[in-house]
């Protein structure tokens, strides 16, 4: 299956903190792979705006590099003429060096603007006033803002709040990358598109839900700012709370920005508080026989006494008429066994058998895959096959798009793509708005509140296993299981 690609109108394309990571492995390379694929008229322009001093041919250099070493170099023949849109000013977002530089190549201009936030959040209040003072928050350009935002209700109400001074919200596009995997949208199609599951989408069919994000990295480079955050903070209050939204939400009226975002926020504020016995923190430890390159999380973050969690694990109760009983468990975590993203729908059993005991009883699993391998599986209960009697057996209905659509469906387009791209056709529909940030934020403070009031020690649990036996444990309770983490 062939994707269509449809040009965006011409843009430029400011990226402050265009020399950072970020910038390097995943927006230059992405914008390259989007630039190979035909979506960026001629006249697009991306301006890389950070603190190092250098010229655009230093620039040019750098992000060729970039896509050498992260991907996308193989995407086309043609990276001069991509290099070629690219231009560099040497700029600081708190004083006055490169403004007028800056300002002076975005003016008279005639085409969408579009200014990220690539630097640390500290700096969003300084960029968004220095814009308006060089006359460039006009009303039709765009910002766009990475995660964290803010590290509770309070700080994300002033940034938003700062931001509002200088934009309308309209214009504000907060990104989460989840949002803009292939799986994550199909899940809105998979829901919304078919008539096949949505009748048994609740309470009455589904027995729980499961959203487990698990990493096989430890907190490598970032130990010093992860420690100040922890799981919490770092993955549930944004990535899982975004995917529990889109699993529960009721269906939009109509698929824009606004009518999606309303069904998102119904839900984040329907979620129970969490009771303490509901929630698992855990720190991993180091790797048995290589504690040299896989350090315990103390080690790695350099603070022997740290009580920051690298592993959550909490079971959600959602008050609406859909959801009431329903659990949903999630869980995410550093260093476990492998990284895998899933979503998983357990259907509730028949309500009476047909077939003897030794048929076997089974469910329906529906499992959506984020990563790797994006795709979608159904399990279904069918005969054993052969003679032999009546023997039930779990198949697999296998919707791995990269088998599926072949081989332009199977090359998938970044999360960042996808976003960037959405950013300048306007559609804010896969961005968070602030009140869905702030009931985010209102949900996740007690918690960590409630840990740091009690001291909570969060439990160790072995580099590459599945997470502390408590998570287990939890589950065990509540007569169910974890799936089990596996790539
Ligand atoms: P980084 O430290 O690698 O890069 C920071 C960039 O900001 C550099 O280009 C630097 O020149 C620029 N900068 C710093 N101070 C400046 C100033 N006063 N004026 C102008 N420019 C200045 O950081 P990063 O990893 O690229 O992260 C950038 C943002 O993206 C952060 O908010 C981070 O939380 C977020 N983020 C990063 C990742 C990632 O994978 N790296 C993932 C998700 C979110």
């Amino acid at each position: 299956m062939v994707s269509r690609v449809i040009p965006v109108d011409p843009f430029d394309l400011v990226i402050f903190g265009g020399t950072g990571d970020l910038a390097r492995r995943k927006i230059l390379p992405g914008l390259y792979r989007r630039y190979c694929a035909g979506q960026m008229p001629e006249e697009a322009r991306i301006i890389g705006a950070a603190r190092t001093e250098m010229d655009a041919a230093g620039y040019r250099e750098m992000v060729a590099e970039a896509i050498e070493e992260f991907g996308g170099k193989d995407a086309c023949d043609n990276l001069d003429a991509f290099l070629a849109k690219l231009d560099y000013v040497a700029i600081d977002a708190r004083g006055e060096t490169g403004w007028a530089e800056l300002q002076d190549l975005m003016s008279g201009k005639d085409r969408i603007e579009v200014y990220y936030f690539s630097v640390a959040p500290g700096l969003f209040g300084d960029l968004a006033e220095r814009l308006q003072q060089w006359g460039m928050a006009g009303e039709e350009c765009r910002i766009v803002v990475e995660k964290p935002f803010g590290r509770d209700l309070e700080s994300a109400r002033a940034l938003n709040a700062t931001l509002a001074t200088y934009f309308k919200e309209q214009q504000i596009y907060r990104i989460d990358h989840y949002l803009g995997k292939e799986t994550v949208q199909n899940l809105m199609a998979v829901r919304f598109g078919n008539m096949l599951f949505e009748p048994l989408w609740n309470r009455q069919y589904v027995d729980h839900i499961q959203i487990t994000v698990a990493e096989t990295v430890g907190v490598g480079g970032r130990g010093e700012y992860y420690d100040k955050s922890g799981a919490m903070r770092d993955m549930v209050q944004n990535h899982l709370m975004q995917l529990l939204c889109l699993i529960a939400m009721e269906p939009p009226a109509r698929f824009d920005p606004d009518a999606v975002r309303d069904e998102k926020l119904k839900v984040i504020r329907a979620i129970d508080p969490v009771l303490p016995h509901h929630l698992v923190r855990g720190q991993y430890e180091a790797e048995e026989g290589n504690e040299e390159d896989a350090p315990s999380y103390r080690d790695a973050v350099g603070n022997p006494r740290s009580r920051t969690e690298s592993f959550v694990a909490l079971k959600a109760h959602i008050s609406n008429w859909r959801w009431h009983g329903t659990p949903f468990y999630l869980r995410t975590g550093k260093r476990m066994v492998a990284r895998s993203s899933e979503i998983t729908v357990v259907f509730k059993d028949t309500p009476h058998s047909i077939f003897a005991e030794d048929a076997g009883r089974h469910r329906n699993v529906l499992s959506i895959r984020l990563q790797p391998n994006e795709g979608i599986t159904l399990g279904v209960t069918i005969k054993e096959p052969g003679p032999g009697g009546m023997r039930l057996v779990d198949v697999p209905l296998d919707m791995t798009f990269a088998e599926a659509l072949g081989p332009d469906g199977g090359d998938q387009v970044d999360a960042y793509e996808r976003l960037i791209m959405d950013v300048i056709r306007g559609n804010q529909t896969l961005f968070m708005r602030d009140d869905e940030v702030e009931a985010a934020w209102a949900w996740t403070d007690p918690i960590i509140q409630g840990w740091e009031a009690r001291h909570d020690v969060p439990k160790p649990y072995d580099s590459g296993s599945a997470g502390p036996t408590d998570a287990t444990e939890m589950m065990r309770r509540d007569g169910r299981e974890w799936r089990k983490v596996s790539p």
